[in-house]
């Protein structure tokens, strides 16, 4: 095995994925191992001010946990569920934590750490994560789908991440596939993300059954509408009820015609599903294996391969970590 650059052991890196609820951090090594993990809730009410100094606490935190020294360390990636202008390391939109927006967080944490950081989008990441190490080894053409709350996606062409001419590059979410369609989280009537992620599959599960539709969903829910996420959903679709068959394969359907139209921009070798959606596996991949094959361009359609993601919720940290390893010129063990 190859080990990282000059060093007789493995180099490190510590990644931070920011999630609207939680923020995860991992030291992970040239070899793509997640050494150690931590979680803290994010920091939603806290002033602007004060967010570069909570990534720094982490951070500093991390390393007086593991006994390591700043300089010990390759650097930090900070992942965030936004949109980052990577001209100034600043986040433009973050609409899960509003008060991180307008921070040119890479460079302040930089400063105050002394240490390389980069700032990513979390998609591009997990992009990155599942090439290095998941369902893309070796694929050097790839759009990575992370179906979660919203719909994130990276795009990988010629090995390398496609970040468009600014860094924000890879909005696949916000398609617009109903020019008059439901309002998205963007202020977008219409976007993919409003018929297909998480957010707005469980938000029809709960308009149809408010609305007195026949459905053993609230009873899969154990009874409480806000119980209702998209598992319940898929397993309520699964057991043959009519109204989740419906919701799921709405979803599904504006999901494959839109990879479809993906295919057809970018002619990927690969496709790969991941996020807490693609946990529903079969449910989802094959209905949109089906629907690409009939609605992308036959020559593309035949020559993409259409997968599920491997490293789950780590494909995050993973691909962050990559990130600081190659932008620092450590070899990586592939
Ligand atoms: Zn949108």
């Amino acid at each position: 095995m190859r080990q990282g650059a000059g060093a007789a052991s493995k180099q490190r890196a510590i990644s931070m994925d920011v999630g609207g609820t939680f923020t995860k951090v991992a030291l992970v090594d040239s070899g793509g191992n997640i050494v150690r993990r931590w979680q803290e809730p994010s920091e939603h009410d806290i002033a602007s001010s004060e967010v570069p100094g909570f990534v720094v606490r982490l951070v500093r935190g991390v390393l007086k946990e593991s006994s390591l020294t700043a300089s010990e360390l390759v650097g930090v990636c900070v992942g965030i569920p936004g949109v980052i202008d990577r001209r100034t390391q600043t986040i433009i939109s973050c609409p899960n934590l509003t008060n991180w927006e307008g921070m040119a967080l890479g460079q302040l944490v930089e400063q105050a750490l002394g240490l390389p950081t980069c700032l990513e989008k979390d998609a591009n990441e997990a992009a990155l994560g599942e090439r290095w190490l998941g369902a893309g080894r070796g694929v050097d053409d790839l759009v990575c789908f992370t179906l979660g709350t919203g719909i994130g996606t990276g795009i990988i062409v010629n090995g390398e991440l496609y970040r468009g001419s600014t860094g924000g590059a890879g909005e696949i979410g916000h398609i617009i596939v109903d020019k008059d369609g439901p309002a998205c989280s963007c202020g977008n009537p219409g976007c993919l993300e409003s018929f297909a992620s998480a957010r707005a599959i469980v938000g029809f599960a709960r308009d149809a059954i408010e609305k007195g539709s026949a459905s053993v969903l609230l009873e899969v829910a154990g009874g409480d509408l806000d119980a209702i996420t998209t598992e319940t959903v898929f397993h309520a679709a699964r057991s043959g009820d009519p109204v989740a068959m419906r919701i799921t394969a709405d979803a599904i359907e504006y999901l494959g015609v839109s990879i479809a139209s993906v295919v057809n921009v970018f002619n990927p070798a690969m496709i790969i599903l991941g996020g807490g959606m693609a946990q529903a596996g079969e449910q989802i991949l094959v209905p949109v294996r089906e629907i690409v094959r009939k609605r992308a361009r036959r020559l593309l359609a035949d020559h993409v391969e259409i997968v599920l993601a491997r490293l789950g919720n780590d494909a995050g940290l993973i691909g962050g970590a990559y990130l600081v390893f190659r932008t620092q010129g450590v070899a990586v063990q592939e």
